[in-house]
């Protein structure tokens, strides 16, 4: 029975999304309104609530009255996601209601925004379930292998046209307009998306903090300027992230550079991704040390070139960082094809802060984005024979050597899977055209039917390997060439 439901709703909202004791009617009243009803009878629950189970009858009763389109994804969601916010704190509210939290500590006040954003399925859960999660034994350190099913790829030509766009409403993803939006043929539905208002850098309330409704990782969180204005990495970004990690000290902060093909893939709106994590990053070798005064720098053994600067002093820490950022936005050596600048810049930087106990430790990230007529992806970025596995840009948490690659794998692995076990012919499947060649040689290996599987998922692991190897900015000269760009700065 459909009013149950309500009334188990109701519950939900009291237990787990701050529904106040006196907004039950007002909550009721706007269900209704949503489900075309005019009656409601109070009954007593006594059960827990099981949200996706009541939410799935709810869905299924709008579908029947022909209030939503049952079979559209989309609209099922965007549905579901207004029920939820009748039983939501407003933002104000809800930032008022953090702002109380904090006032316990940053983990007491991440952990209750966290909660409320998983209960009221804005991440999530279910979905991300469903995501495959390997690790990858390779020759730096372990790799995060995922493989999203919730997000749509994107081809790095696009981010940069997308980013010229500016008519929309709300003009992208990361914009305060999100807040409430029912859905749009190019936006998610989002009218239970709250953003909590953070000071930053002495801009007071001038940040929102959310978390990522596909959470690649544990409390996987974005922090945006309310202003929609373009990425930028320079010595204010640093400040940035080091006080957000003053402010939160639990998590893990960085920015993507903000130059096309080596960024993200929101360049018009300034941000930041982390989260409670350790990534494979941080397992990573030293190569060499140097010390200059309180700051401590180390060339780390990983596939792209990656230089962490420690101090437990900020001043130092932030003098270190500028200095070597403003080095490698100068740098220049034609033998390495390293060029700085064209008509525009192409040396930048992916800048990543956690604390190591007292400890500030950056992870800088060198990066250049030089593209030619014969490289029009970059000199710097994946080869197009492993576009098959990975096309996107490699951004900050690639880096980290967390592969985020694309949900449409899933299937295909399985049938390259049985493609090769069944002696099936690949080319009568559209989707492996582009895998043609590596199921070819992976046919050659004869490899034995109960190995495939994970042959096939350390081959996804090496191929995401020399993907980032192939973003490394002195993968034609050496190591050493990166120790004299370092040795000369300090
Ligand atoms: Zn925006």
């Amino acid at each position: 029975m459909i009013n149950t439901r309500i009334n188990q709703l109701i519950k939900y909202g009291k237990d787990f999304l701050y529904l106040g004791m006196d907004d039950d009617y007002y909550a009721v009243n706007q269900i209704l309104y949503l489900l075309k009803l005019n009656k409601f009878t109070k009954e007593e629950i006594t059960d827990t609530v099981d949200f996706f189970e009541v939410m799935e009858a709810v869905l299924g009763f709008a579908s029947k009255q022909g209030i939503i389109d049952g079979a559209s994804i989309t609209e099922r969601d965007a549905f579901e996601s207004k029920i939820v916010d009748c039983l939501m704190p407003r933002p104000s509210e809800l930032d008022r209601m953090f702002k109380k939290e904090y006032k316990t500590g940053p983990l007491t006040a991440t952990t209750f925004f966290h909660n409320l954003s998983k209960a009221s399925n804005y991440i999530k859960t279910k979905r991300i379930e469903k995501d495959i999660h390997y690790l990858y034994e390779g020759k730096y350190a372990p790799l995060d292998i995922t493989i999203n099913m919730s997000k749509p790829e994107k081809d790095p030509k696009d981010i940069k046209k997308q980013s010229l766009f500016t008519d929309k409403y709300p003009m992208c993803p990361l914009c305060m307009e999100n807040m409430g939006v029912y859905q749009s043929t190019q936006l998610a539905p989002r009218s239970n998306h709250r953003v909590i208002s953070i000071t930053l850098n002495h801009e007071t309330d001038a940040w929102g903090f959310q978390y990522s409704p596909y959470a690649y990782f544990n409390e996987h969180v974005i922090i945006l300027r309310k202003e929609h204005s373009p990425m930028y990495v320079n010595e204010r970004t640093l400040a940035e992230l080091v006080d957000f990690i003053n402010k939160f000290p639990h998590y893990t902060i960085g920015s993507n550079a903000g130059l096309p093909i080596v960024g993200g893939s929101i360049l018009g709106h300034h941000h930041f991704q982390g989260g409670r994590y350790d990534f494979p990053i941080e397992k990573a070798r030293v190569l060499q040390k140097y010390k200059k005064r309180k700051v401590e720098y180390e060339i780390l053994d990983w596939p792209l070139s990656v230089i962490r600067v420690s101090s437990d002093n900020e001043n130092a820490l932030l003098d270190a960082t500028s200095d070597l950022l403003c080095a490698w936005y100068e740098y220049e050596n034609k033998d390495l094809n390293i060029i700085r600048r064209t008509d525009e810049d192409h040396n930048t930087i992916t800048p990543i802060l956690k604390l190591n106990g007292a400890k500030y430790q950056f992870y800088i990230i060198l990066r250049n984005n030089y593209s030619t007529k014969e490289k029009p992806y970059g000199l710097f970025h994946p080869r197009e024979e492993y576009f098959h596995i990975k096309k996107e840009n490699i951004g900050l948490i690639e880096v980290m050597g967390m592969a985020i690659l694309p949900g449409r794998l899933i299937n295909e692995l399985d049938l390259i899977e049985s493609c090769l076990i069944e002696g099936k012919n690949p080319e009568d499947y559209p989707e492996l055209v582009k895998h043609l060649p590596w199921i070819e040689s992976l046919k050659q290996r004869n490899i034995p039917a109960e190995d495939l599987k994970q042959t096939l998922k350390n081959e996804v692991g090496d191929i995401f390997e020399k993907v980032l190897e192939d973003c490394d900015v002195f993968k034609y000269g050496t190591k050493e060439d990166l120790y004299r760009f370092l040795e000369k700065l300090i």
